[in-house]
């Protein structure tokens, strides 16, 4: 783990940050489910976030369990796995708050979808104020609605937050003209509006939650979570990533 920089020296390019993690960041390799290690890690990174004076809200994904859209294609009914998604939302925060926990990092989850024996229901106030004071708001079950993902739910919850910025951990580096995996001539972006983003259909986010983004003003930067150490380079200005601002 890279020592905590001075506090008193640390400079951010955001102070408030709605951190993006999709399900799968959380599996490593295991190919499903949760991996300790690598929400130990995560868990560092947002201590370390913290140490250096930002106020951190993370929605979680749940795709490292359910995919809502992957179940109905196999008959199961829409809603139905969209609920199941939601409820794996809320298993992850219970793991990534455990493992803040264990750091003695102060964090609260709120959930969209009320399961008030394991998490207090997500509101705007009760959020505002656990951020005022320092904590580390989980935010589970995406928006609370079946057809939407928590790429909307981290548009919608960068918004209510006032967010300085939304940081979506990927796999990958940054915005691609089309996945790098699969095409080596993809094009990488640097820096690109909203409006591009959505005019040429690129699968960094669905759209709702770049329309969400463009029409609140909030930067969308796409980085790799899987790289050790990122987040906090992007956090102080650096880092690989890319930009969607206009
Ligand atoms: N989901 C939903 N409404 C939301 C957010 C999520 O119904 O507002 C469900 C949906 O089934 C989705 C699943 O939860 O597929 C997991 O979320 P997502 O696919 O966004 O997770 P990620 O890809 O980030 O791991």
């Amino acid at each position: 783990m890279p020592p905590v920089p001075d506090a008193s020296s640390a400079k951010l390019s955001w102070k408030r940050v709605l951190l993006k993690l999709s399900g799968e960041a959380l599996m490593g390799d295991k190919g499903f489910g949760i991996d300790n290690k690598v929400i130990d890690r995560l868990a560092g990174e947002i201590d370390q976030a913290v140490k250096l004076g930002a106020e951190v809200g993370v929605v979680v994904g749940g795709g490292n369990f359910v995919r809502g859209a992957r179940l109905a294609a196999g008959g199961t009914n829409r809603v139905a796995g969209d609920h199941m998604g939601m409820l794996a939302t809320v298993m992850n925060c219970l793991a990534l708050h455990d493992a803040l926990a264990r750091r003695g990092l102060p964090a609260r989850v709120l959930s969209a979808v009320a399961v008030p024996a394991i998490c207090e229901t997500f509101t705007q106030r009760a959020a505002l104020e656990y951020m005022a004071q320092g904590h580390v708001v989980l935010f589970a079950g995406g928006t609370g609605n079946p057809f939407f993902t928590t790429d909307s739910g981290a548009a919608l919850r960068a918004a209510e937050m006032g967010c300085d910025a939304l940081l979506k951990g990927t796999n990958v580096d940054g915005i691609y003209s089309a996945d790098p995996r699969l095409e080596p001539d993809a094009v990488r972006y640097d820096r690109i509006t909203h409006q591009e983003v959505l005019a040429r259909g690129l699968a960094v986010m669905d759209a709702a939650a770049i329309a969400l983004a463009r029409d609140n003003a909030i930067p969308v930067i796409v980085f790799s979570i899987q790289e050790e150490g990122e987040f906090i380079e992007v956090l102080q200005g650096g880092g690989r990533a890319t930009v969607v601002a206009d």
